[in-house]
């Protein structure tokens, strides 16, 4: 039997998000965009793009579509907070997810679909949770595998449920523009249709030599995408997770001090939060500094205890940075926390002030997942609120993604 994945895709989601967070900005044509002087559009909402406005066009050609057209700079940590909701309510219904993008998981249902009577059944309460809890519209695609997923959410935006079985590949297939398969962008559609190759129809009937011959050992997987035929596996967010870590590379390369501590706590607070949430200490705390040129090293210190503070993973990175004679200016930095267990030895510190802490991050974190952004957070993280590089849509929580199928 064929398995049954979903594609759960957010609709244009940080202007849903916005929308969601600002009832003013409701059934409005809105426009999420940078905070730099010469920006452009990241998602327009679907009033705005009535009017015909689309990702990466300039404010000025936003605004000659759509006059009225609201701007709104984009905000990363709401977008990642809904992100990391959106996660808890996919594991609801399956351990087998990949958080694919901030706004799309896949999901395999395989083994659980059948605890909701049918696919479609659990497809509609994912969409029905979803919009009930986080109040955003998504639109789930399913199929065999993640490329018809994929294909059948992207078909039925906005707001909408597909699903696309083994059985009608073929005929959905057969006159599907080779654009439309995810993975295959306009230089490879170009590089097709110089072969007369259009359809992926056309292309699942092209013999391998022919493709090989133009594109190498793609050739072969360009043949069986065009038959919706594609066996990357999930890349599965595990419980069992080994670290816990969070990296940024920022929108201009980072020299001064006063520059990175904030960076650096901010990042902090991001792996206590996630460890918290998940109920991990850990021992090990390590720094991933990149310079400019891309050169790339990791230095790591081992507590005595464990811990998920926030404030202690961010001394004890800023310590192993103050180690380090920095040599040129910063482009990425990262924390991590590893080494799980549980404290069994008494703390250095005493347990009054243990206790108070402790208190104080779960009133944080309480806060913090109830109004769905960082209404509270640590005072020199205030600082760099602004002007942060909006986060790009195929931002993951776990490392890189990769952008080739
Ligand atoms: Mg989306």
């Amino acid at each position: 039997m064929s398995k049954i994945i979903l594609c759960v895709d957010m609709d244009a989601f940080f202007a849903s998000v916005e929308q969601q967070a600002n009832p003013a900005l409701r059934d409005k044509p809105i426009a999420v965009t940078g905070a730099g002087a010469r920006t452009i559009i990241t998602t327009s909402s679907y009033e705005a793009r009535a009017y015909g406005v689309k990702t990466g066009m300039t404010l000025h050609e936003a605004k000659k579509l759509c006059p009225h057209i609201i701007f709104v700079i984009g905000d990363n940590k709401k977008y990642a907070y809904i992100c990391g909701r959106l996660e808890e309510i996919c594991l609801r219904f399956t351990p087998d997810i990949e958080i694919y993008s901030i706004d799309e998981v896949f999901l395999d249902v395989t083994g659980s679909y059948h605890l909701y009577g049918n696919p479609e059944e659990l497809a509609q309460t994912i969409k029905k949770t979803v919009k009930d809890e986080l109040y955003i519209n998504c639109t789930v695609g399913m199929g065999p595998n993640i490329l018809i997923a994929k294909l059948a959410s992207d078909l039925a935006k906005p707001d909408g449920l597909r699903w696309i079985d083994e059985a009608a590949v073929p005929s959905v297939f057969e006159n599907l523009p080779v654009k439309k398969l995810w993975g295959i962008g306009s230089h490879t559609e170009e590089k097709l249709q110089d072969m007369g190759i259009r359809t992926c129809g056309e292309l699942g009937r092209t013999p391998i030599p022919l493709l090989t011959e133009k594109f190498g050992i793609l050739g072969g997987r360009l043949k069986a995408m065009g038959k919706g035929m594609l066996d990357r596996p999930l890349e599965l967010v595990t419980p069992e997770a080994k670290s816990i870590g969070h990296s940024t590379t920022f929108p201009r390369d980072l020299w001064k001090q006063e520059e990175i501590e904030p960076q650096l706590l901010r990042l902090s607070e991001m792996v206590g939060r996630r460890a918290r949430r998940y109920g991990y200490k850990g021992r090990k705390v390590t720094l991933t500094v990149r310079y400019a040129d891309f050169k790339t090293f990791t230095k790591q210190v081992t507590l005595t205890v464990y811990t998920n503070d926030t404030n202690e993973i961010y001394r004890t990175a800023l310590s192993i940075l103050d180690g380090i004679h920095l040599k040129k200016s910063i482009r990425l930095l990262g924390v991590s926390l590893s080494s799980f267990g549980r404290n069994e030895q008494l703390t250095l510190f005493d347990e009054a002030n243990q206790k108070e802490r402790a208190a104080l991050l779960r009133a944080m974190d309480t806060v913090n997942d109830k109004y769905g952004e960082y209404k509270l957070t640590w005072a020199s993280t205030a600082a760099e609120e602004k002007g942060h590089g909006v986060i790009s849509p195929a931002w993951r929580p776990s490392g890189i993604r990769k952008s080739d199928l």
